[in-house]
Protein backbone atom coordinates (compact mmCIF):
# COMPACT_ATOMS: atom_id res chain seq x y z
CA UNK A 1 0.00 0.00 0.00
CA UNK A 2 1.21 3.42 -0.92
CA UNK A 3 1.55 5.85 1.74
CA UNK A 4 2.35 8.78 0.60
CA UNK A 5 4.36 10.31 3.94
CA UNK A 6 7.07 7.11 4.52
CA UNK A 7 8.64 7.49 1.00
CA UNK A 8 12.14 6.79 1.87
CA UNK A 9 11.75 3.91 4.00
CA UNK A 10 14.12 1.89 1.82
CA UNK A 11 16.87 3.94 1.80
CA UNK A 12 16.91 4.09 5.67
CA UNK A 13 17.08 0.90 6.20
CA UNK A 14 20.02 0.37 3.93
CA UNK A 15 21.71 2.88 5.27
CA UNK A 16 21.53 1.06 8.96
CA UNK A 17 21.16 -2.59 7.98
CA UNK A 18 24.37 -2.64 5.13
CA UNK A 19 26.78 0.42 5.70
CA UNK A 20 28.21 -0.66 2.03
CA UNK A 21 24.60 1.18 0.73
CA UNK A 22 24.64 4.14 -1.39
CA UNK A 23 22.30 6.24 0.46
CA UNK A 24 23.87 9.65 0.70
CA UNK A 25 21.92 10.23 3.99
CA UNK A 26 22.21 9.27 7.70
CA UNK A 27 19.10 8.78 9.55
CA UNK A 28 18.62 12.54 11.09
CA UNK A 29 18.90 13.93 7.22
CA UNK A 30 16.29 11.47 6.01
CA UNK A 31 14.41 13.13 8.64
CA UNK A 32 14.77 15.98 7.93
CA UNK A 33 13.65 15.70 4.47
CA UNK A 34 10.81 14.02 5.65
CA UNK A 35 9.57 16.95 7.18
CA UNK A 36 10.31 19.06 4.35
CA UNK A 37 8.55 16.34 2.28
CA UNK A 38 5.56 16.73 4.80
CA UNK A 39 5.92 20.89 4.35
CA UNK A 40 5.89 21.17 0.55
CA UNK A 41 2.92 18.76 0.26
CA UNK A 42 0.48 20.42 2.54
CA UNK A 43 1.68 23.53 0.36
CA UNK A 44 0.93 21.32 -2.83
CA UNK A 45 -2.26 20.46 -1.69
CA UNK A 46 -3.47 23.84 -1.31
CA UNK A 47 -1.85 24.98 -3.99
CA UNK A 48 -3.71 22.69 -6.82
CA UNK A 49 -7.12 22.89 -4.89
CA UNK A 50 -6.52 26.44 -5.60
CA UNK A 51 -5.67 26.39 -9.03
CA UNK A 52 -7.62 23.75 -10.32
CA UNK A 53 -10.72 26.02 -8.80
CA UNK A 54 -9.32 28.99 -10.78
CA UNK A 55 -9.02 27.21 -13.93
CA UNK A 56 -12.37 25.14 -13.70
CA UNK A 57 -14.54 27.78 -15.39
CA UNK A 58 -12.60 28.40 -17.99
CA UNK A 59 -12.08 24.45 -18.77
CA UNK A 60 -15.31 23.10 -18.01
CA UNK A 61 -16.43 19.61 -16.24
CA UNK A 62 -16.55 18.69 -12.94
CA UNK A 63 -14.12 16.97 -10.33
CA UNK A 64 -15.18 15.11 -7.00
CA UNK A 65 -11.55 15.29 -5.50
CA UNK A 66 -8.16 16.38 -5.56
CA UNK A 67 -5.45 13.89 -4.55
CA UNK A 68 -1.52 15.15 -4.24
CA UNK A 69 1.58 11.71 -4.73
CA UNK A 70 4.68 11.51 -5.89
CA UNK A 71 4.79 9.05 -9.15
CA UNK A 72 7.95 9.03 -10.19
CA UNK A 73 6.99 9.05 -14.13
CA UNK A 74 3.58 10.78 -14.05
CA UNK A 75 2.71 14.58 -13.46
CA UNK A 76 -0.52 13.92 -13.23
CA UNK A 77 -3.88 11.62 -14.14
CA UNK A 78 -7.35 12.06 -14.09
CA UNK A 79 -9.66 9.21 -13.75
CA UNK A 80 -12.81 7.68 -15.07
CA UNK A 81 -14.75 9.14 -11.53
CA UNK A 82 -13.19 12.79 -12.07
CA UNK A 83 -10.75 12.42 -9.42
CA UNK A 84 -7.99 14.58 -10.55
CA UNK A 85 -4.10 13.74 -8.95
CA UNK A 86 -1.01 15.59 -9.16
CA UNK A 87 2.56 15.19 -8.47
CA UNK A 88 3.76 16.82 -5.36
CA UNK A 89 7.39 17.41 -7.19
CA UNK A 90 5.91 20.01 -9.01
CA UNK A 91 5.62 22.45 -6.27
CA UNK A 92 9.33 22.96 -6.75
CA UNK A 93 8.04 24.23 -10.89
CA UNK A 94 7.32 27.74 -12.01
CA UNK A 95 3.74 28.65 -10.92
CA UNK A 96 3.31 28.71 -14.72
CA UNK A 97 4.24 25.12 -15.10
CA UNK A 98 2.15 23.78 -12.45
CA UNK A 99 -0.99 25.51 -14.05
CA UNK A 100 -0.01 23.73 -17.70
CA UNK A 101 -0.17 20.41 -16.03
CA UNK A 102 -3.25 21.17 -13.66
CA UNK A 103 -5.04 22.59 -16.97
CA UNK A 104 -3.89 19.70 -19.02
CA UNK A 105 -6.12 17.09 -16.13
CA UNK A 106 -8.77 19.72 -16.10
CA UNK A 107 -9.37 19.37 -19.94
CA UNK A 108 -9.54 15.45 -19.60
CA UNK A 109 -12.69 15.67 -17.22
CA UNK A 110 -14.14 16.49 -21.11
CA UNK A 111 -11.69 14.52 -23.28
CA UNK A 112 -10.41 11.26 -21.73
CA UNK A 113 -7.84 10.91 -24.31
CA UNK A 114 -5.17 13.16 -26.17
CA UNK A 115 -7.38 13.79 -29.04
CA UNK A 116 -7.11 16.47 -31.52
CA UNK A 117 -10.37 18.17 -29.42
CA UNK A 118 -8.37 17.76 -26.11
CA UNK A 119 -5.59 19.46 -27.27
CA UNK A 120 -7.95 22.25 -28.62
CA UNK A 121 -9.71 22.97 -25.43
CA UNK A 122 -6.12 23.38 -23.89
CA UNK A 123 -5.18 25.64 -26.17
CA UNK A 124 -8.08 27.68 -25.90
CA UNK A 125 -7.61 28.10 -22.01
CA UNK A 126 -4.15 28.25 -22.50
CA UNK A 127 -2.94 29.61 -25.83
CA UNK A 128 0.71 29.09 -24.93
CA UNK A 129 0.30 24.93 -23.08
CA UNK A 130 3.59 24.35 -25.82
CA UNK A 131 6.28 26.14 -24.39
CA UNK A 132 5.03 24.91 -20.54
CA UNK A 133 5.16 21.45 -21.63
CA UNK A 134 8.28 21.98 -23.21
CA UNK A 135 9.72 23.13 -20.19
CA UNK A 136 8.86 20.30 -18.28
CA UNK A 137 9.98 17.71 -20.52
CA UNK A 138 13.38 19.40 -20.06
CA UNK A 139 13.15 20.29 -16.64
CA UNK A 140 10.88 17.66 -14.93
CA UNK A 141 14.12 15.44 -13.86
CA UNK A 142 15.38 18.67 -11.68
CA UNK A 143 12.18 18.94 -9.50
CA UNK A 144 12.95 17.10 -6.93
CA UNK A 145 13.15 18.20 -2.81
CA UNK A 146 16.52 17.62 -2.50
CA UNK A 147 17.47 19.94 -5.68
CA UNK A 148 15.17 22.29 -4.59
CA UNK A 149 16.17 22.80 -1.29
CA UNK A 150 19.88 22.81 -2.55
CA UNK A 151 18.83 25.55 -5.20
CA UNK A 152 17.29 27.64 -2.23
CA UNK A 153 20.81 27.36 -0.07
CA UNK A 154 18.52 25.23 2.39
CA UNK A 155 21.62 22.46 3.62
CA UNK A 156 20.33 19.22 4.36
CA UNK A 157 23.61 17.24 5.09
CA UNK A 158 24.07 17.58 8.99
CA UNK A 159 28.04 18.00 9.07
ZN1 LIG B 1 -3.17 13.77 -20.59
Amino acid sequence: MYDPYDPYPAPAQNHTKDPGSRSPYTQAELKRLQTFERRYRDRARQLFSQRAAFYLPMTGGRYTSITIRDQKTRWGSCSSRGTLSFNYRLVFAPLKILDYVVVHELCHLTHMNHSRDFWGLVEQVMPDYRERRAWLKEHGQELSLEQYLERQGIPLKIE
